[in-house]
C-alpha cells in the first residue's frame, strides 16, 4: 500500500481538492494524508495569539472571517445541496469548538487544540467530496493512532499497533483519509509535530505500515538544487539518497520537514516528491541508493547563533570538550556545527531558549563570544574521497563572502559553512551560478 501526502497548496482551493481526488483514484488501496488548506494554520496561529493576549473580540472576528472563507469553499466543492448541507454542519461544529477555545482560559493546550482544527477541516471536507463522488473512502482520525512521547519523539510501537487496528476496521475502503501534523501526546492531549509536520506524519505512517512508497505531493516538481524562494533558475534533482535528502531538509530546504526522512530510511521505503500542479513531471525519488557524485544541491538554515568558547587551558587538556558538551546536554540544546582550534572551539545552535544558562556555565572556565543572525549554508552531494576539488569549487564560488565557520568531512555528503545572514542571498546566488549553471 502507498501513502500519499498532499500539502497546503495542493488542497488550497476547491479546484485543487478536486484535482487531488483525480490523482488518487486509481482503484488501489492507499492512505491519503492531508495538511490544512494553505493559509489556515497561519490564521489559526494568529487566532491563538489573540486569545493568549486576551483579545477575544478580535479572535472571534478572525474566526468568523475564516468561517466565511470556508462557506464559499464548500459551495464550490460539492455538487448537491445535501452535501453542502452536511459539510456546513461539520464546519459549524468545528468553528463552535474554535470559539469556545478562544472563550476559555488560555493554556499551551488551547494553542495546540486551535492549531489542530486546520487539518480536521481539510480532511473532513475532502472525505465528503470523495463520498459525494462515490469513491469508497473512510476518514480515520490521526488522533486515534498518532502519538509522541515525553521527549516529543514519535512512539513508533504505539503508532504501528493503533494504525493497524484502525485500518483493519475498513478492509474494503479504497482510500483511507487522515490528518497530517496532528497527534496525541503522552498524556493523551492534542499536540502537533511542529510546523510543516504533515510530511513527518506521512513518513511515520508509511514506516508503520511498511508502505510500498511514500509520496509527498506539493507545489513544485521535486527537490531543487537551490532554494527557489531565493534563487532563480533552480532545477529539480531526479534522485537523492536518504542521507542527502535528510541533510538538505535539516538545513533549511522547506520542501521536506527536517525529521521526515528518518522513518522512511529506517524501513527503507522510497519517498517520491511530486508536483500536484504538474502531475506528469518526474519529481524526485529518494532511496538508499547513492547515485552520481559531486555537488547536487545547496540549502540554507537561518536563525543560527554561534558561540566561540575560548580557553587557554584547552591546550592539551583532555576532557575539555566533554565539559562543553555536557553543558549543552544539561540545557537540552543540540549543536549543529562545530569547529576547533588549539585554544578555542566554536559551536552553533538554533535554539537559544537556554542560552543565558549555557553562557553562565561556560564562563566558569572560558571566555565566550556570542554572535546571532548567522546562517548555515549546506552543500550536499556524494563526495567521494578520491575525487578532489569539491571544497575548492565551493570556496571559489563564494568569492568574497566572509566565512565564519567551515565543516567538512563529518559525512561524505555535506560541507557546511557559517555566514552572516545578511550575506545569504548573495551566497546562494553565487553557489547557483558557479556550481549549477
Ligand atoms: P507543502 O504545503 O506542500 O508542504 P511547502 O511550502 O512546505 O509545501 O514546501 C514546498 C516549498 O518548499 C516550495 O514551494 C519551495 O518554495 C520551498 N523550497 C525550499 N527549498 C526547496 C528546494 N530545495 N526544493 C524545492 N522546494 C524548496
Ligand atoms: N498545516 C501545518 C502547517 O502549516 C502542517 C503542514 O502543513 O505540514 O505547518
Ligand atoms: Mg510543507
Amino acid at each position: 500500500m502507498k501513502v500519499l501526502k498532499f500539502g497546503g497548496t495542493s488542497v488550497g482551493s476547491p479546484e485543487r481538492m478536486k484535482n487531488v481526488a483525480q490523482i488518487i483514484c486509481d482503484k488501489n488501496r492507499k492512505i491519503v494524508v492531508l495538511s490544512a488548506v494553505s493559509g489556515t494554520t497561519n490564521k489559526l496561529v494568529e487566532i491563538s495569539n489573540l486569545a493568549e493576549k486576551k483579545q477575544k473580540e478580535e479572535a472571534i472576528k478572525e474566526i468568523e472571517n475564516l468561517e466565511k472563507r470556508y462557506t464559499i469553499f464548500l459551495d464550490e466543492l460539492y455538487k448537491t445541496e445535501q452535501y453542502k448541507k452536511d459539510a456546513n454542519y461539520i464546519l459549524i461544529n468545528i468553528f463552535e469548538t474554535l470559539k469556545s477555545l478562544v472563550d476559555s482560559p488560555f493554556t499551551v493546550r488551547t494553542e495546540k487544540r486551535i492549531l489542530a482544527q486546520g487539518e480536521i477541516i481539510s480532511t473532513n471536507l475532502f472525505h465528503l467530496h470523495l463520498v459525494e463522488n462515490k469513491v469508497n473512502a473512510v476518514l480515520v482520525s490521526a488522533l486515534n493512532f498518532m502519538r509522541i512521547g515525553k521527549d516529543d519523539e514519535p512512539d513508533y510501537f504505539y503508532i504501528k499497533e493503533n494504525l493497524k487496528r484502525e485500518i483493519k476496521a475498513f478492509p474494503d475502503a479504497e482510500i483511507i483519509v487522515t490528518q497530517g501534523f496532528i497527534t496525541k501526546n503522552v498524556y493523551g492531549e492534542i499536540d502537533n509535530l511542529q510546523r510543516g509536520g504533515s510530511d513527518y506524519s506521512a513518513s511515520l505512517i508509511g514506516a508503520a505500515i511498511k508502505a510500498e512508497e511514500i509520496q509527498i505531493w506539493t507545489d513544485i516538481d521535486g527537490f531543487h538544487n537551490n532554494d527557489p524562494r531565493y534563487v532563480k533558475n533552480t532545477r529539480a534533482i531526479r534522485e537523492l539518497s536518504f542521507d542527502e535528502a535528510a541533510e538538505l531538509a535539516y538545513f533549511g530546504a522547506k520542501i521536506l520537514h527536517p525529521a521526515s526522512v528518518l522513518p522512511a530510511k529506517l524501513q527503507n521505503i522510497p519517498v517520491l516528491l511530486k508536483n500536484t500542479l504538474q502531475p506528469d513531471a518526474l519529481g524526485t525519488l529518494i532511496t538508499r541508493d547513492e547515485t552520481g557524485d559531486g555537488i547536487k544541491a545547496v540549502a540554507a538554515k537561518d536563525g543560527i547563533t554561534a558561540i566561540k568558547i575560548n580557553s587557554a587551558r584547552m591546550l592539551l587538556a583532555h576532557g575539555f570538550l566533554r565539559k562543553v558538551f555536557e553543558t549543552f546536554e544539561k540545557y537540552e540544546t543540540s549543536i549543529d556545527m562545530i569547529t576547533t582550534s588549539e585554544i578555542s572551539v566554536s559551536v552553533t545552535i538554533d535554539n537559544i531558549k537556554n542560552l543565558q544558562n549555557i553562557e553562565y556555565e561556560l564562563e566558569k572556565y572560558s571566555n565566550i563570544t556570542v554572535e546571532h543572525d548567522q546562517t548555515i549554508i549546506c552543500v550536499v552531494g556524494n563526495f567521494i574521497a578520491e575525487k578532489t576539488g569539491v571544497a575548492l569549487q565551493v570556496f571559489e564560488a563564494l568569492g568574497n563572502i566572509p566565512l565564519r565557520m567551515i565543516s567538512y568531512g563529518g559525512s561524505k555528503h555535506n560541507i557546511s559553512l557559517l555566514i552572516n545572514t545578511k550575506d545569504k542571498q548573495a551566497a546562494l546566488e553565487l553557489l547557483s551560478k558557479h556550481l549549477f549553471s
